[in-house]
């Protein structure tokens, strides 16, 4: 039997990444991204049996232009027509979409109306979805939302403390993201710990450029620190995280920023690069504050704070914890966050096992902890995979 294709698309406002996933071996055929859309510059990296293209998309070329440049690839390797679904990420699904859907017309009318919890996310996606469909007209497209897993989250961690009818009448609650990786996460620890899934209570901490942490019990997403947008929460690279509301109208009355100045500022501006005045790039802070910048190590600290603060605080919920889990570009490669974040937390008698900390960073995933704490494990996050797999299970029903 030839092989079937699974193609993963992930849109950004002016980025693009996918994947095309071999839907019996679960490996990647082929990956790669998009940059820059929209800009003077655009790029286009396709990563195929061990080869890397770079490909300089027209100025200002935009999704359309490089989907239609991936699929002209897509036939130049002649891979295209064993592809049998499209599966799209969509960041948000609001309370509409439990589980990841088929996409027709009417799914995109309600993602469209979604959008509006989501303006800096949603509308990306539904450009996405809409050149693919040009470009892979015949073939199911199926979402998978990003909230999908939290929609689990019992009324008291959901709600905010605001009036109820705007929640009700509005849908002002927390929903919560990163849920194919925590997902993931959750799939994967039970099998290293050996628990059933549905037994399984654990922290999975996704600390990439956006991070959140979820905690998961009895193998369902109980709390998790992105709220209505994926702003709230721990420090991420250019995000604030938790903030009082209050600056923001500061901001605006008292310095005299625009409501969009201030979304920017919030958004591209804060967290780990705004704090060092330097990066976003966690390399980078690392280094510099190795080498004794003073911006650098006050943002890894307070990345570091309030992480650990997090990850106390989520075992309220849960009661008992078997395995803290790290994943993301950070949580899978900087043993020096994760040895900070876990000596933050000796309380719970966590021990770092050094050598098998550092291991992790080169590839060793595994435990990182001595037998005499509790447990923490690094493992990588396969957010495509499970875009795949859902993609996949929709579109045989359907068959
Ligand atoms: P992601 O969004 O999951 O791709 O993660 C991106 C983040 O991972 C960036 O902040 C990178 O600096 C960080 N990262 C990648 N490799 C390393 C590394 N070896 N050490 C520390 N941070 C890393």
């Amino acid at each position: 039997m030839s092989n079937k294709f699974i193609f993963v698309l992930n849109c950004g406002s002016s980025s693009l990444k996918f994947a095309l996933i071999d839907s019996q071996s679960q490996q990647q055929v082929l990956s790669g991204l998009a940059d820059a859309l929209g800009s003077a510059k655009p790029i286009l990296k396709i990563k195929y049996q061990g080869n890397k293209e770079t490909i300089e998309l027209a100025k200002n070329a935009a999704h359309q232009i490089a989907i239609d440049t991936l699929v002209e690839r897509l036939k130049r390797f002649q891979l295209d027509e064993s592809i049998i679904a499209i599966g799209h990420r969509v960041v948000h699904g609001g309370e509409k979409f439990q589980q990841s859907v088929i996409i027709t017309d009417d799914v995109i009318t309600q993602i469209e109306q979604v959008s509006q919890l989501a303006p800096l996310h949603n509308p990306a996606n539904i450009i996405g979805i809409k050149a693919a469909k040009k470009a892979f007209g015949q073939l199911p497209h199926v979402a998978v939302f990003d909230t999908e897993l939290h929609q689990t989250l019992p009324e008291k961690d959901f709600l905010y403390a605001l009036p109820y009818a705007l929640y009700k009448e509005h849908g002002i609650r927390r929903y919560g993201f990163h849920g194919t990786s925590h997902y993931y996460i959750t799939q994967q620890a039970a099998k290293t710990l050996n628990i059933d899934v549905d037994k399984l209570n654990i922290i999975s901490a996704h600390l990439g450029n956006g991070a959140s942490i979820c905690a998961i019990k009895n193998g369902k997403s109980v709390d998790t620190s992105m709220g209505l947008t994926p702003l709230e929460g721990l420090v991420m690279g250019t995000r604030t995280g938790d903030l009082d509301p209050a600056i923001s109208q500061y901001l605006i009355e008292q310095l005299n920023y625009t409501q969009t100045q201030v979304n920017v500022l919030f958004n591209q501006q804060s967290g780990l690069l705004g704090i060092s005045e330097l990066s976003n790039d966690c390399r980078v802070i690392e280094e510099q504050a190795l080498a004794g910048h003073q911006g650098a190590r006050l943002a890894l600290d307070i990345f570091c704070y309030r992480l650990a603060k997090y990850i106390a605080s989520y075992t309220v919920p849960l009661g008992r914890l078997d395995a803290l889990v790290f994943t993301g570009g950070i949580g899978e490669n900087s043993d020096v966050i994760r040895a900070n974040v876990l000596n933050l937390l000796q309380i719970f008698g966590f021990s770092v096992n050094e050598q098998a900390n550092i291991a992790a960073r080169f590839g060793q995933a595994g435990i990182i902890t001595n037998e005499s704490g509790p447990t923490a494990l690094v493992i990588p996050t396969n957010e495509e995979l499970v875009i795949a797999q859902d993609a996949l299970a929709l579109t045989q029903q359907e068959l």
